[in-house]
């Protein structure tokens, strides 16, 4: 699964753990710059990977297609009792953000996307 998501990312030579290297979201990397993407690294596991994803602007804006399908995937995979709490949290992280209105903005509609989906289950 976790090559599906390679094309997302770019693999960090640093080690998250024994196996696992850290990585950057290349949409991010690719609107704030490889610096900033540097501070937000993850380690390279699917779920961290896919997790990262759903709550990116810079990804939803770059592939809105993709997003769509990830976010798909998602709720067919019986997660979305779980996408309302990431959802919150993740909106509390992005209040620091300088573009705090267009941000509050792009999440308003990714929320009622979200709450589309959840209820067409
Ligand atoms: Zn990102």
């Amino acid at each position: 699964m976790s090559s599906n998501y390679k094309r997302f990312v770019e693999i960090l030579p640093e080690k998250a753990d024994n196996w696992r290297n850290y990585c950057i979201c290349t949409a991010c990397r690719d609107t704030n710059g490889r610096s900033d993407a540097l501070l937000k690294k993850f380690p390279f596991k699917t779920e961290r990977v896919k997790n990262h994803l759903k709550k990116c602007q810079h990804f939803k804006n770059k592939h809105p297609e993709l997003f769509v399908e990830l976010l798909e995937l998602e709720t067919e995979g019986g997660e979305s009792n779980e996408l309302g709490e990431r959802v919150v949290s993740s909106k509390r992280l992005r209040r620091e953000s300088t573009s705090s209105a267009y941000s509050s903005l792009s999440w308003g509609s990714m929320c009622s996307f979200i709450l589309f989906i959840v209820s067409n289950i």
